[in-house]
C-alpha cells in the first residue's frame, strides 16, 4: 500500500465546557486568571484503502451520559457519514485506558486491539482502583481488554512498535502509565497523535502539564519528544482534545465534525 492512499482524521463526537484551573495543573502557579474553555472529544482514524486502523474509539453513550458530558455519535455511526464501512476496521490502537478512549470497543469484534504493557498491566493492577485513578475508567471496558487478551485480540507493545505501512506507537507515560503517541507517515507528511500525551496544545507549547497525571516528569519528556517530532519538516502535531484541531486543519467535505489531518494544503498559514 503506498502512502499516498492514507488518510488520517480526526472525529469529533461531543464536547463540554471546562476551566483553565480544572485542566492545568497547579494552575495558580502561573499568576493568571482562570477562564472557561472548550474541550472536545476525539477518536482517529487511519485509512490505507480497504483497511482501516482506529486509534481510540472513543467513550460510551451511557458512560457519557453518566459523566454529563455532550455526544452525538460513536465511531459506528461517525464512519459511514466519510464513507468507510466499520466492518474494515482490522486494527485499534488503544493509546491509553482512559474512559473516553476505550469505549465502544464491543463494535469491531472482529479488530486487533493494541495497548501497551504497561498500560494494561497498570488498569489491572489493585492500584487502578485506588480513588485518584478509578474515576478515569469504566470497569466494564477494562474487563473487555481483558476478555480480548483471552480470546487472543490484545497485542501488548512495549517502548516502541511499528504497525504494517510504517505507522509507528511510541510510549511515553506521564498522562497515564503507559500512554502511547502514534506518529502516521503519509505520502507528503507525518502526522503525530499526541492524543492524551498532549490535551492542549497550550500544554505543549507553554509547557503547562495537564491536570490529571500519573508522572510529572514523564508528562514533561513527552511535551520535549512532541516539540521536537512536531519542528521536523513536513510533521503537524494533533493534540487529543484541543478545538483548535479544527481550525489547524481542514474539514472533511462530508461530515463538519470530521477533521482532514492529511493534506498539507488545507492547513492555515
Ligand atoms: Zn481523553
Amino acid at each position: 500500500m503506498s502512502g499516498g492512499a492514507r488518510e488520517v482524521l480526526a472525529v469529533r463526537y461531543g464536547n463540554r465546557t471546562t476551566t483553565r484551573a480544572e485542566s492545568f495543573l497547579n494552575h495558580h502557579l502561573y499568576g493568571e486568571p482562570d477562564t472557561e474553555i472548550q474541550m472536545d472529544y476525539y477518536f482517529w482514524v487511519v485509512r490505507d484503502g480497504a483497511r482501516t486502523t482506529l486509534v481510540d474509539t472513543g467513550f460510551a453513550p451511557a458512560a457519557g451520559d453518566r459523566r454529563r458530558r455532550a455526544w452525538w455519535s460513536t465511531p459506528a455511526d461517525a464512519l459511514p457519514t466519510v464513507g468507510i464501512d466499520p466492518a474494515s476496521v482490522d486494527t485499534i490502537v488503544v493509546t491509553h485506558a482512559h474512559w473516553d478512549h476505550t469505549g465502544n470497543l464491543h463494535q469491531f469484534p472482529q479488530a486487533q486491539i493494541i495497548i501497551s504493557q504497561a498500560e494494561y498491566d497498570f488498569w489491572t493492577s489493585p492500584m487502578a482502583r485506588r480513588g485518584q485513578f478509578v474515576t478515569h475508567a469504566e470497569a466494564d471496558e477494562i474487563a473487555y481488554l481483558q476478555r480480548a487478551d483471552v480470546e487472543g485480540r490484545l497485542t501488548l507493545i512495549k517502548g516502541q512498535h511499528t504497525l504494517d505501512g510504517g505507522t509507528e506507537l511510541i510510549e511515553v507515560g506521564g498522562h497515564t502509565p503507559g500512554q502511547v503517541i502514534v506518529s502516521v507517515p503519509t505520502a507528503t507528511d507525518t502526522v503525530v497523535l499526541a492524543s492524551d500525551a498532549v490535551h492542549f496544545y497550550e500544554e505543549v507549547e507553554r509547557d503547562r502539564p495537564f491536570a490529571i497525571v500519573a508522572d510529572v516528569p514523564a508528562m514533561y519528556r513527552a511535551y520535549d519528544l512532541l516539540a521536537a517530532l512536531a519542528a521536523q519538516p513536513g510533521t503537524s502535531l494533533v493534540a487529543g482534545h484541543d478545538p483548535v484541531v479544527r481550525t489547524r486543519f481542514a474539514p472533511h467535505p462530508a461530515n463538519a465534525d470530521v477533521t482532514d489531518l492529511t493534506a498539507a494544503a488545507t492547513k492555515l498559514p
